[in-house]
């Protein structure tokens, strides 16, 4: 009678055990639900003000330019306001986008496309951004046609060179290679930066994740970019891959389907 007492309790415990557990992960995925959510709601809500308060301070910045009656310093301001602005924007757009990702509303749309030409165009937006870095691109020197979505993919490689170059001191080379192989084109972005401590790499994908080198340094982000970067990628049938070393560097490699030959002859930029 006592192993039976004693049996019985043990049971009792572990489905109180069980229970527990249950509720806690309830609880944690309502807690992502509710940040979602917010977060998306928050989103919307700052996207109206913000447009408008962008439209202006470029308004006022281009009048300011033009009359040539204002103190230099005042345009700095514009300018200062802008730019504030377009961050703030990028930071809504990707939080919007990220929870679009998580319903699935966010969709592309593929076409031929020169994976050379698109990584040069990227480059060229940034270089005022890359001024404290050294840039080594190495292009090859024929097309690379793949089949993807420009603007998502520009995004991609806006997200994966801003943060080399975030997370790279200033004076460090990055390198960006784009190549070929059978079946795919792709592109690869070195940094000598920071690098990624070996036990976030599985989870750096994840939303909202950050690995603990960078929050230490308190470097700014919501940890958005790479899950948009992974999910997009994704959807184009392709995959991601990342190699790192802490303290040493990373290396993000964007691998993306060839266009279909016929396709391929077909386009022309
Ligand atoms: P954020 O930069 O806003 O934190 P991301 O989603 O772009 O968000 O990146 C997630 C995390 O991955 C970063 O917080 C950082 O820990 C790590 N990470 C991404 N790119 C790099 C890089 N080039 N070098 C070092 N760490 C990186």
């Amino acid at each position: 009678a006592y192993d039976v007492t004693e049996r019985r309790q043990a049971e009792y415990e572990r489905a109180q055990l069980l229970e527990r557990e249950q509720q806690a992960r309830r609880a944690a995925q309502d807690a992502v639900d509710i940040r979602d959510a917010f977060l998306s709601i928050a989103a919307h809500e700052l996207k109206n003000p913000l447009t408008t308060l962008l439209g202006n301070a470029q308004l006022l910045r281009r009048r300011a330019d033009r009359a040539g009656t204002y103190a230099e310093r005042d345009v700095r301001i514009f300018s200062s306001i802008a730019e504030q602005a377009t961050r703030m924007n990028q930071l809504i757009a990707a939080l919007l986008d990220s929870s679009r990702l998580e319903t699935g509303q966010l969709h592309i749309v593929p076409a031929p496309l020169d994976l050379v030409a698109l990584v040069q165009r990227v480059l060229d937006e940034l270089v005022s951004t890359l001024e404290q870095h050294h840039l080594s691109w190495q292009a090859p020197a024929q097309q690379i046609v793949i089949s993807g979505d420009e603007l998502r993919l520009t995004q991609v490689l806006q997200n994966l060179l801003g943060n080399a170059i975030k997370y790279s001191p200033q004076g460090g080379t990055i390198t960006v290679q784009a190549g070929q192989d059978a079946a795919t084109g792709w592109v690869a972005i070195r940094d000598q930066g920071l690098g990624i401590p070996a036990e976030a790499i599985p989870q750096l994908f994840r939303r909202f994740f950050r690995a603990e080198n960078v929050t230490q340094q308190r470097i700014s982000g919501i940890g958005v970019g790479l899950y948009v970067v992974h999910e997009i990628v994704t959807l184009h049938g392709g995959r991601v891959e990342v190699e790192s070393q802490e303290g040493r560097g990373s290396t993000f490699t964007v691998r993306l389907p060839l266009a279909q030959a016929d396709a391929a002859a077909r386009f022309s930029p």
